[in-house]
């Protein structure tokens, strides 16, 4: 099956009981047991497994080319239950520009927890290699990184992960299985916060993992799953699985769409510069051509001057919202230093722009009279 067939079809079967197409959302929290103690469909206690998270689980195993996932109530949730899986003593190797609230994570919970962690610039396989230790467990990567659309080598860095008998974790966030499939170029697991392109209208919070194989590691994410409880509630799990159907489609035009913004702020006077890996002079366009499809919605520019152009070229916008988070419809902007953290490498001049499905017209219209402020 090719992958728009599959965002429509996998984990969904028309519910035998009634003959609906749309699948029932079911909220019971508890299911029957049988005479012998047995339970006639498996399900428990929806803690433990529930038929929406279920049908979620099997879609995104099968658009990554998967064997299993876990669902999770946030893609931080799945992300930490990734780590909480690991051993104090255990090293991990992450990107130094790595969506912040992961960063946070591990500087704040799981150093102490006893993990040790190198955070290195990714986009350059040689620091990846010389920070492997004898103790590295997992290489945690993230391309397109948040925010700086930094590209990291998927195929290079699993050959590192393999040398160095590591887990590799691709965050797959950005570009979504519609544009790059990590699983195919070597990761062992795909991480993903459904909050974004895959829910797909702003409206609902979750992540999910996905893993190649069912390994020893991904049965204890399971595990932790259940006795944790981090999970979507059965509403969270269809809404995403109804955002899915629509993602292929929805991934070309925020592509193209982003591509055309792109072109525009690249030759712009008031745009010191434009990160992007769609556009040829981008660090990272040659391992983006040969690793995803389209380049996606997502872009970063830093307008030239400080702080307070950025924030003026952000105050003086009509259609892009001022808000956080992407992969809805509308187009949002932000100033990231300013929510990230005191001490952040991100450039004080750096808007994020998460491109929406607008007519691509209006939104460069847009952002041409919000620069108009600093020229
Ligand atoms: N990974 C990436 C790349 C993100 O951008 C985010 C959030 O912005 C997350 C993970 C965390 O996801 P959530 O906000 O659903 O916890």
């Amino acid at each position: 099956m090719k992958i728009e067939t599959k965002a429509i079809h996998a984990g969904r079967q028309i519910d035998p009981d009634t003959g609906a197409v749309t699948p029932p959302i079911h909220l019971s929290s508890t299911f029957e047991r049988q005479p012998d103690g047995s339970y006639k469909t498996g399900y428990e206690y929806s803690r433990d497994g529930n038929p929406n998270r279920k049908a979620l689980e099997q879609c995104l195993s099968a658009l990554e080319n998967g064997q299993q996932a876990a669902a999770f109530s946030s893609g931080s949730a799945a992300t930490m239950t990734i780590f909480q899986a690991l051993s104090p003593g255990d090293h991990i190797i992450a990107p130094d520009d790595l969506y912040f609230g992961i960063r946070q994570m591990l500087r704040d919970t799981f150093i102490p927890w006893g993990l040790e962690v190198t955070f290195v610039d990714m986009t350059d396989a040689s620091q990846t290699r010389r920070a492997v230790r004898p103790n590295t467990t997992l290489i945690l990567a993230e391309t397109p990184s948040n925010p700086q659309l930094k590209v990291t080598d998927i195929r290079k860095t699993s050959e590192i992960a393999q040398d160095a008998g590591a887990y590799f974790v691709c965050d797959n966030t950005m570009a979504t299985p519609i544009l790059q499939r990590p699983l195919d170029l070597g990761a062992d697991f795909v991480v993903h916060s459904t909050t974004k392109y895959l829910g797909g209208h702003d409206d609902v919070t979750g992540g999910i993992v996905v893993a190649k194989r069912r390994d020893e590691l991904f049965q204890k994410i399971r595990k932790l799953q259940k006795i944790g409880g981090a999970i979507p509630s059965p509403f969270d799990c269809w809404l995403i699985l109804r955002g899915i159907h629509t993602l292929p489609y929805r991934m070309r035009a925020h592509s193209v769409n982003a591509m055309k913004i792109a072109e525009f702020l690249n030759s712009h006077p008031a745009i010191e510069k434009v990160l992007y890996p769609g556009l040829s002079n981008d660090a990272g366009h040659i391992t983006a051509s040969e690793q995803m499809t389209l380049f996606g919605g997502m872009m970063s520019v830093q307008v030239n001057g400080n702080r307070e152009n950025a924030m003026s070229v952000a105050a003086n916008v009509r259609i892009f919202t001022r808000a956080t988070s992407f992969g809805g419809p509308h187009s949002l902007i932000e100033h990231r230093a300013s929510i990230e953290e005191p001490g952040t490498k991100t450039p004080d001049n750096l808007l994020r722009l998460a491109i929406g499905l607008e007519n691509v017209d209006d939104l460069i219209d847009d952002l041409a009279q919000a620069l108009v402020q600093i020229e």
